[in-house]
């Protein structure tokens, strides 16, 4: 049984804002190791969500828990007014791996501070505060960051420091355009991007900010080649493209550091956060020379690049690196949607199975139409949980089913999430299937 009085002593001292998931029934998480985590209740999950995508390598990883005992013991903060070797070295890391030009890296402690770091270089650079964001797009929870998120149920205000105008996403499976090919829908996406420039802006704008797939939207995955066609546009009235890799950064989508690579473009700047300290606050841009050093101003974030996030960054791209978990991420990955593929053949609530490696969508809608099913996302979610399997939802109805295990995730484990998911939807189709009349 889970610790109802936690529930209630959360409910009583927290916003209302700040849900959970399984609603009446909360799970409090205890301790982890490897994909595993023990909950409160005594009982072990198979972590195929990694706390938001944030447990990139997994729990309790005997190096990354090492390298953070040994810093512990010897300097926690000193703030940036003094030399950090470690900062040094991961700035140095991160600069050699970003697809971005003579780059420079500034660190700061969460993804909605990177991409606030990014709108604050783009407006003062360009002398602009018109921005163009993506429908669907989730950016964080500070003033500047909201204001460029493109879903409802996350834009707590609509007062904005920002004149912001919403693109088209690439988000194909509920496009006016999804009908077309992948070519033809790329072009009248650019042909809407340059219309809204043309319309909608000033034309001098501050800067383009996209998630190469769209973390909290659920997943949309733009086809191949869709933000090079943007780029064409971009390019043409000097926008920077901002690239916010706060989910999708560091291989998880087993193709490259970055999601944006996949493109093959080379944005001004790269926002990224959550995994790179595998759980710890971290955040940061990487940014072109120019653009990064457009401040006049000082500027620093106290705890940003602090010597216990920074220990837990090199140990997480040594990991990576060593352990070649992107390749790991491009099989397991492969697995993985090759097997939600599998069943959406075979259970017609999922209408839609996308992403990269791992980092993969399942949009469900209601039998026969497009309408999201929302009550059966929910129940898929809880039911996973009852079966061992913890996953997360996202989308902009909250219908898509998010599948992001850990980097390290192995083929065995993929298969017992793939088992315990078919389960669940067999459960739920016999549920919905109407009683015989007798
Ligand atoms: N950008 C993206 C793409 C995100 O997914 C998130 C967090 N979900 C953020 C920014 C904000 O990060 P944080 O919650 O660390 O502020």
């Amino acid at each position: 049984m889970n610790d109802v009085s936690l529930h209630q002593r959360h409910r009583a001292v927290m916003p209302d804002w700040l849900a959970t998931y399984y609603e009446d029934n909360p799970l409090e998480l205890v301790s982890g190791s490897g994909r595993h985590v023990t909950g409160g209740d005594g009982r072990t999950y198979l972590d195929f969500f990694g706390g938001l995508l944030a447990t990139m390598i997994g729990h309790d990883i005997p190096e990354i828990t090492e390298a953070l005992r040994r810093q512990a013991g010897q300097l926690l903060h000193s703030s940036t007014l003094y030399l950090i070797r470690s900062q040094v070295e991961l700035a140095e890391k991160i600069a050699a791996r970003a697809p971005v030009d003579n780059p420079r890296v500034f660190f700061v402690n969460s993804g909605s501070e990177a991409v606030e770091t990014a709108l604050l270089l783009t407006t003062t650079a360009r002398q602009s505060n018109q921005v163009i964001a993506l429908r669907g797009s989730y950016h964080g929870r500070s003033f500047g960051t909201v204001a460029t998120t493109g879903i409802r149920g996350w834009s707590a205000t609509s007062l904005s420091p920002l004149q912001v105008t919403y693109a088209h996403s690439g988000y194909k499976y509920r496009s006016p355009f999804g009908h077309l090919d992948d070519h033809a829908f790329n072009t009248a996406c650019r042909d809407e991007l340059q219309t809204m420039i043309e319309t909608s802006t000033s034309g001098n704008v501050a800067c383009y900010l996209a998630e190469p797939i769209q973390g909290a939207g659920g997943f949309a995955t733009p086809p191949d080649g869709f933000f090079l066609a943007m780029k064409e546009v971009l390019d043409a009235y000097n926008i920077p493209f901002v690239s916010d890799e706060v989910q999708s950064g560091w291989g998880r989508t087993g193709r490259s550091y970055f999601g944006i690579e996949h493109y093959g473009v080379r944005p001004q700047a790269i926002t990224f956060a959550k995994g790179l300290a595998n759980g710890l606050s971290i955040g940061g841009v990487v940014a072109e020379n120019e653009l990064m050093n457009c401040l006049t101003a000082n500027s620093i974030s106290t705890a940003g690049g602090n010597p216990i996030a920074m220990a837990a960054g090199n140990a997480v791209l040594d990991f990576i690196e060593s352990h070649d978990l992107q390749a790991n991420a491009a099989d397991v990955g492969h697995l993985l949607s090759t097997g939600l593929q599998e069943l959406a053949t075979r259970h017609p609530l999922i209408a839609d199975v996308r992403g990269a490696g791992l980092m993969l969508g399942v949009e469900l809608v209601e039998n026969g139409t497009k309408k999201p099913a929302v009550a059966a996302t929910n129940t898929i979610l809880m039911q996973c949980r009852e079966r061992g399997l913890l996953i997360g939802k996202g989308g902009l109805s909250g219908n898509v089913l998010r599948v992001t295990p850990p980097m390290t995730v192995t083929i065995e484990e993929a298969k017992q999430a793939l088992g315990i998911l078919d389960d669940v939807l067999s459960y739920l189709a016999s549920r919905a299937e109407p009683q015989p009349i007798h």
